[in-house]
């Protein structure tokens, strides 16, 4: 039986917004245990220190961890592996763990350590989220500050690759499952849409963007749905609050965060898995769907299947076998920027 704990990689330059949005995901955790994994190095510790002393219940300090010996995907085999290890062999394990890369740091070598046999069976990618500097962007920057940038570079004597910084946004976007573009409260209507565009040049198939001021965004779209596999009830959540508050389901626009909603798709045993992986990944794609997250019943298997995805990134693996007693029935998550084609997204399935 296995139960991956899903890890968020966040990337994104210096000064992008990543220790103020971690901040507000560990200040929203809701009971959830987090650990952090905080590479930096150059500024040493600055945002440790300020995680730390958040004083947050879900941040205790031995649950943050910093790699301060140098840019974390150069530095796999000696920091990052040892110390996922060591997170993985506590007591008590974390729920779901945040790595805050260096903003130098290219995202695709961290991935694939994930694939290591040390961790691979243990941890999952849920998603990696890119901070983009929206204002510096629309100036034809890459970070509000590229002299600081350079200098974080060079005193790090661990960096293997002299990645141009162009070339380094770039691998960032791309690696990205959801995009952040921070402060674009600070950017007029028509300069956000530009930045849109131009960021989404360098985007994979299916990722979105969503618009963040301050850092805040609801948990779930940057740390996953909050579906445990013990707590099933969760799962309709949304739908028994607005039965009972006698309102029409479809009416999602009166949420504390109006600019998503969610809902879910109730499905029998599925036949054939491949066929409904690809599924999944192009209504993803044909959507604004921000993150899909289930339980499968797949024909012929006596596990339940886990899917979780994050823009076009999709994972499933098998967690338990299906109770004795337990209805095999299949359940989707959806989340979505406000507005998504609900109808057009169950139809596909169905
Ligand atoms: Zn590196």
């Amino acid at each position: 039986m296995s139960h991956k704990i899903p890890v968020t990689v966040v990337t994104g330059f210096l000064g992008a917004g990543k220790t103020t949005l971690i901040r507000h995901m560990l200040e929203n955790a809701h009971g959830r245990r987090l650990a952090l994994i905080i590479n930096e190095f150059g500024d040493v510790g600055v945002d440790g220190e300020v995680l730390k002393t958040c004083g947050d219940e879900a941040c205790k300090e031995e649950d943050i961890v910093e790699l301060a010996n140098g840019c974390i995907c150069c530095t796999v085999a000696e920091d990052f592996i040892p110390t996922m290890e060591t997170l993985l062999a506590r007591d008590k394990r974390p729920d779901h763990i945040i790595i805050e890369t260096s903003g130098l740091a290219l995202p695709q070598p961290l991935v694939r350590a994930f694939n290591w046999p040390q961790i691979k069976t243990e941890v999952t990618v849920d998603g990696v989220v890119t901070l983009v500097d929206a204002p510096a962007v629309s100036e034809g920057r890459f970070a509000a500050n590229e002299q600081k940038l350079e200098a974080q570079r060079q005193a790090d004597e661990m960096l293997d690759h002299e990645t141009p910084l162009g070339e380094l946004f770039e691998d960032q976007v791309n690696c990205a499952d959801l995009i952040i573009l921070s402060k674009s409260d600070l950017l007029a209507h028509e300069q956000l849409e530009t930045v849109k565009t131009s960021v989404g040049k360098e985007t994979r198939e299916g990722v979105q963007m969503i618009a963040a001021k301050n850092g805040k965004l609801p948990l779930d779209v940057v740390l996953g749905l909050d579906m445990k596999a013990e707590d099933d009830n969760r799962l309709s959540h949304h739908e028994r609050h607005h039965a009972a508050e006698g309102e029409d389901v479809d009416h999602h626009h009166h949420h504390d965060h109006d600019d998503f909603e969610t809902f879910n798709i109730a499905l029998g045993t599925i036949d054939d898995e491949t066929a409904f992986k690809a599924k999944l990944i192009e209504t993803i794609k044909a959507h604004d769907i921000l993150r899909l997250k289930g339980f499968v019943s797949v024909a012929g298997k006596d596990m339940r299947l886990v899917i979780q995805a994050v823009g076009p990134r999709l994972d499933a693996y098998y967690d338990r076998p299906w109770g004795m007693s337990e209805e095999r029935t299949s359940t989707l998550v959806v989340i979505g920027q406000a507005g998504m084609d609900r109808e057009g997204i169950e139809t596909n399935f169905i």
